[in-house]
């Protein structure tokens, strides 16, 4: 369950961000129903755990009828509501690589009305860091999207780099430029790209602890 993840010390020491992600899913009432398997082989892009899980470097394990696979998460989610489970798999594991020296991240999601549960905008940053410089970043935008992607440009551009104000914000562009942005009931592709832009910005300037409004 998602509250489980929340919960468990061992999650909170070592993936500080993933649990509090799942601190911040839906309700309650989801959070004590909900399982991180499940929500990813429903892939319904408008989630909090791919994402976040795709910033770590997730790896998920598929069993069935024809033995064991492992696969990136990148390779897991296909697209909308599609996964690469084949008839008779499970997901039986979920792997996160160690976190590594100077690991730190955020996740962030950004709700389109307060009654709203589920994120209209996700944004995941998993970083090495000492200080504001930035050894190398992995940066995924979620739920306006079809599946979680990483932002590589985004991700070159801060890697090296003492993270400043200004430097937040250039990548924030970058990030709003390169998302294949959805564009539904709950909002344009125009509009998540603008709350994308803000969202993303504010998280790199709050992990790297510099200004941002
Ligand atoms: C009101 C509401 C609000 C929500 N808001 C959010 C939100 O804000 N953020 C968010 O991230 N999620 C949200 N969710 C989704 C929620 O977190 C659950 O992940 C989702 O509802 C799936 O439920 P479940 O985990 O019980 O899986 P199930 O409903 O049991 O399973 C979903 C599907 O996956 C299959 N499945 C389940 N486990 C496995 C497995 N191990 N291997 C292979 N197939 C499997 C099932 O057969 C089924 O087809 C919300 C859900 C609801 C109902």
């Amino acid at each position: 369950m998602h509250a489980e993840v929340a919960r468990s010390p061992i999650v909170q020491a070592h993936y500080p961000m993933l649990a509090s992600m799942a601190s911040r899913v839906a309700n309650p009432q989801v959070r004590n129903q909900g399982t991180i398997g499940g929500n990813l082989c429903y892939a319904d892009p408008a989630t909090d755990p791919p994402g976040c899980l795709m910033a770590l470097g997730a790896q998920i394990v598929l069993s069935g009828p024809g033995g064991e696979r492992v696969l990136p998460i990148e390779d897991f989610l296909v697209d909308y509501y599609v996964t690469a489970l084949t008839p008779g798999e499970i997901v039986t594991e979920i792997r996160l690589p160690a976190p590594a020296a100077g690991a730190d991240g955020r996740y962030a999601r950004f709700l389109r009305t307060a009654a709203e549960h589920r994120p209209l905008a996700s944004v995941a940053l998993s970083v090495r860091r000492e200080g504001a410089f930035c050894v190398d970043a992995r940066l995924t935008v979620g739920a306006s999207t079809p599946i979680p992607a990483r932002l590589p440009r985004a991700e070159a551009l801060l890697a090296g780099k003492t993270v400043t104000a200004d430097l937040a914000a250039e990548a924030a562009e970058i990030v709003a430029a390169d998302i294949n942005a959805v564009s539904d009931m709950r909002g344009t592709d125009d509009f998540r790209r603008h709350i994308v832009r803000t969202v993303a910005r504010r998280t790199i300037a709050e992990l790297f602890g510099v200004a941002a409004d």
